[in-house]
């Protein structure tokens, strides 16, 4: 395939980047995780707590009433120095539903819907509020505990939650990433090179400058799309710095910043037309491509290797496997360029071969796919998501929290992977669907 059939890459920046020392602060972005047996309905009420990771028993609630609070709304704003009155719990005594406090010097309490919400920071300690849409409430989930147990899964795999930086921190980040920009543009200097600064890209390309607002907003409309299923707010920044762009015209250019610059081999570049570069150290991402004859199919690649680059930027280090690291850059792709049919061709094209052969190939689930399986992974990730878009998002958030992703699928869909696969196989007309 033409194009990035080998997935993502890891290259290392780290020459490039400085370490970061600051203490890494997990922030969880209101995780809505339900467990099946949550979301049916199931649940022992003695239990809702370990279906939760690290979330408050009812006894826990009741010892915060008379704390001093802040209280964070999902609108970003903050109401400070009140106390909590109590927590209103409907049947389910750990699931919380109304937040009753008071304001300073004021007689009368007042209330917040807990879904108002997404943290309260009590008796100097932060709680995240988790919907549990079964239980009609939400948990409060303890934001160190959490952070304790998520940090030590992911060091035993060697991977890491990414550091909150701070406004200095992030514009030292975009700094360095300008000098090596500029150290681009000096590389190519026969090049008309030109810098595009959004408030999330750094862009950098020898197109003429009237191409380039359309692929900007394509970019803009993966952000907003990705963040409604993971959780993340319209306007936060994902990024360490920004998201780089390096966008050659022809491909001989885009090879030779691939050999040169990044030290790829050139074999592992003259195929594609767009690879995704992520650092491990730091989370910095630089997608490099070249645009090509056809503005649609460009504008599908671009999107869909700056999605690896999210994907690898969002909360931690952790991968997401390969197949659905692909599933998710075809279908946010396909959702945002419109005019791009290649992803809906790579999926027919996979049903014409699994009605011939009827066997997918056991890479399917190991490090790397195969480039026919796009269609495959793309087709049950589109699925998966309009099954169950919240399940989705909780699946991948269990995932950059170190959780092995076979068990978060049993968790959030109740399936396992030869299970999932089998349902796709039946929605194509092939039945006996075999991985091997
Ligand atoms: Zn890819």
């Amino acid at each position: 395939m033409p194009r990035d059939a080998g997935g993502t890459s890891e290259t290392s920046l780290g020459q490039r980047g400085e370490e970061l020392r600051s203490c890494i602060r997990f922030v969880l972005v209101m995780a809505v995780f339900v467990p099946p047996a949550i979301a049916q309905g199931k649940a022992d009420r003695s239990k809702s707590t370990d279906l939760i990771e690290c979330s408050v028993t009812s006894e826990q609630l009741d010892k915060l009433n008379g704390s001093p609070a802040e209280l964070v709304l999902a609108n970003g704003k903050r109401i400070k120095d009140v106390t909590i009155v109590k927590f209103v719990r409907g049947s389910n005594k750990d699931a919380v539903r109304t937040v009753v406090y008071r304001r300073p010097k004021r007689k009368t309490a007042s209330r917040l819907r807990a879904g108002a919400l997404v943290r309260i920071v009590a008796a100097e300690r932060a709680y995240d509020l988790v919907a549990v849409p079964a239980l009609k409430g939400w948990m409060l989930v303890d934001v160190d505990e959490k952070t304790k147990v998520v940090s030590a899964r992911l060091k035993a795999k060697g991977r890491h939650v990414w550091p909150e930086l701070s406004a200095d921190q992030q514009a030292d980040a975009v700094r360095e990433q300008k000098k090596f920009l500029a150290g681009v543009r000096q590389k190519f200097s026969g090049l008309p090179l030109r810098l595009y600064e959004t408030k999330f890209f750094l862009f950098l390309t020898d197109m003429p400058a009237a191409q380039i607002g359309v692929y900007i907003a394509h970019l803009d409309n993966m952000s907003v799309e990705l963040g409604k299923r993971f959780g993340v707010p319209p306007g936060e920044n994902i990024w360490r710095g920004k998201a780089v762009f390096v966008v050659f015209v022809n491909q001989p250019s885009f090879v030779q910043f691939e050999t040169n610059v990044m030290n790829m081999s050139p074999a592992s570049t003259n195929r594609k037309q767009g690879i995704c570069h992520q650092d491990n150290r730091n989370g910095d991402v630089i997608v490099a491509c070249h645009r090509g004859n056809d503005p649609h199919y460009f504008a599908q690649v671009l999107v869909h290797e700056t999605t690896h680059g999210y994907l690898h930027r969002f909360k931690s280090s952790a991968r997401i496997p390969s197949w659905l690291n692909e599933g998710i850059a075809e279908w946010v792709s396909t959702i945002v360029v419109r005019s791009s049919r290649a992803p809906l061709k790579r999926q027919a094209d996979a049903v014409l071969r699994l009605k011939q052969t009827g066997v997918v190939g056991p890479s399917f689930f190991g490090k790397k796919i195969e480039s026919w399986h796009y269609g495959v992974a793309s087709r049950i990730t589109d699925s998966m998501i309009t099954q169950n878009s919240r399940a989705f998002g909780a699946w991948i958030v269990s995932i950059k929290e170190g959780v092995e992703w076979s068990q978060g699928l049993q968790k959030t869909f109740g399936v396992t992977p030869q299970q999932l696969l089998l349902r796709y196989g039946r929605s194509i007309g092939v039945p006996m669907i075999r991985l091997q």
